[in-house]
């Protein structure tokens, strides 16, 4: 028989968004909230970026899951594995059932390292990373601090990813570190996007960068087959009817995996997005976070179909929303609190330098200190990243205070 408990207020995933919304909810004096989340680890994702060039170590992002918990919420080690909207009713990875009065879903996407052919088996070999796994961000280091000098390839899958700006982030610590140590590198940016970032505010300022150091762009290009054995990488040609590949030999790839909803989100008809952009992410207005079709429902962070860019910045912004709205609805008020799309991209240029990038749905720039003009390379943007904005996420995001 199966078992089932009742949750008046169930949360999806405590990553950033599951742990900040049930933060704030608690200093709200909400009572009844459970959340469920299967890892033990509490990874800060921003950091790794680091990791792979070397700054930091991977233990240096990682903290208990247990200790972000908030008191008074339930944990449930476990994961979803289906949503039963008409039911109120989620099952978990054991089969047990959880009824909920209102649920918030935070579960994050999934990376879809088998959409590339061969990529899986070569990972963390024949000179092939990804800082997208912490476990491999640190032999992206190995692998840069090594090179002895060739052809190093930096890619960007096609469809939405979380941090648009980590792709090129670790080639400009690649580039930096080459050219510091005097090490002759063919570096190329082989991107299935047609420009060097989507926000045209600063495509100029970057485009600087990369001519500083000598990058090649190579824009409507994506990964699609990795020949570990023979040092080969396979684009297709985006939008090309022929469906025309090249191939590149490489000695090193920094790969970035194609990115998706979970898969029991995209196959769940009455809550994924059916088209567009976003298409497989859960269904939430862009505005209120609210589902349109089922009103106890709410969506945050990289799981939800809104189209800001998918960065733990956006949460920052979302958490609120989704707070104020939830008790909204709640009480039977209307839904009154706002996400304007909100992001940030802290776009590291080289060890010490950086362009922070905010910007809302509309690309338009929203600059949190309008006095500094952040599309120049600053040192005290740099500082914000490695230091600043950690303690900001440890101490006051995930205690629902910021
Ligand atoms: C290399 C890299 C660099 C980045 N750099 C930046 C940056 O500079 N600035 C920035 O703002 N953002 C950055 N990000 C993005 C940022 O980390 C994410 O956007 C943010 O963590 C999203 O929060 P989330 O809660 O939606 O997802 P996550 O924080 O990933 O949390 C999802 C949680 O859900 C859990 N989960 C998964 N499946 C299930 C399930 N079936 N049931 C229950 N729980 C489940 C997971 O275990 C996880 O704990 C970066 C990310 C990476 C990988």
């Amino acid at each position: 028989m199966t078992t089932t408990t009742h949750v008046p207020i169930l949360i999806l995933g405590g990553g950033t968004a599951g742990i900040c919304v049930a933060a704030q909810l608690r200093n709200r004096g909400m009572r009844g909230i459970a959340i469920v989340e299967p890892s033990q680890e509490h990874y800060y994702q921003p950091l790794w970026t680091l990791v792979g060039g070397g700054v930091l170590r991977a233990s240096e992002t990682v903290r208990k899951e247990a200790d972000f918990i908030p008191s008074g919420v339930t944990w449930i080690e476990n994961r979803a594995t289906s949503i039963d909207p008409g039911e109120n009713a989620v099952t978990l990875g054991d089969g047990t059932r959880v009824t909920y009065d209102y649920l918030v879903v935070a579960c994050g996407l999934q990376l879809d390292w088998n959409r590339v052919t061969g990529l899986s088996e070569t990972l963390g070999s024949n000179g092939v990373s990804s800082n997208y796994d912490i476990n491999l961000a640190p032999k992206t280091w190995e692998y840069i601090k090594n090179f002895k000098g060739g052809r190093a390839l930096f890619t960007f899958p096609a469809g939405p990813i979380k941090c648009a700006g980590a792709p090129q982030k670790i080639m400009y610590l690649a580039a930096d570190y080459f050219t510091k140590h005097g090490i002759q590198a063919e570096i190329f940016y082989a991107t299935a996007g047609p420009a060097i970032f989507g926000v045209k505010h600063y495509q100029a300022p970057l485009n600087n960068v990369v001519a500083r150091y000598g990058i090649h762009t190579m824009f409507n290009h994506n990964l699609v087959a990795i020949d570990g054995a023979k040092h080969e990488a396979t684009f297709e040609i985006v939008n090309d009817p022929e469906k025309t590949r090249v191939t590149m030999p490489f000695d090193f790839i920094h790969v970035t995996p194609p990115q998706s909803a979970p898969d029991f989100i995209k196959g769940n008809e009455l809550l994924a997005q059916p088209d567009g952009p976003t298409k497989g992410y859960l269904r939430v207005d862009q505005h209120t976070m609210q589902n349109p079709d089922f009103p106890n429902i709410f969506v945050l962070g990289d799981a939800g179909s809104t189209t800001n860019s998918k960065t733990g910045a956006a949460v920052r912004r979302q958490a609120p929303v989704v707070v104020e709205n939830l008790l909204a609805q709640m009480q039977h008020r209307p839904l009154k609190a706002r996400y304007n799309g909100y992001a940030s991209c802290p776009l590291i240029t080289g060890y010490g330098k950086l362009i922070l990038a905010e910007f809302d749905y509309d690309g338009t720039p929203t600059p949190s200190i309008p006095m500094i003009d952040t599309t120049k390379e600053r040192w005290s943007m740099y500082m914000l990243k490695l230091h600043a904005l950690p303690w900001m996420y440890w101490n006051l995001m995930m205690k629902g205070k910021a």
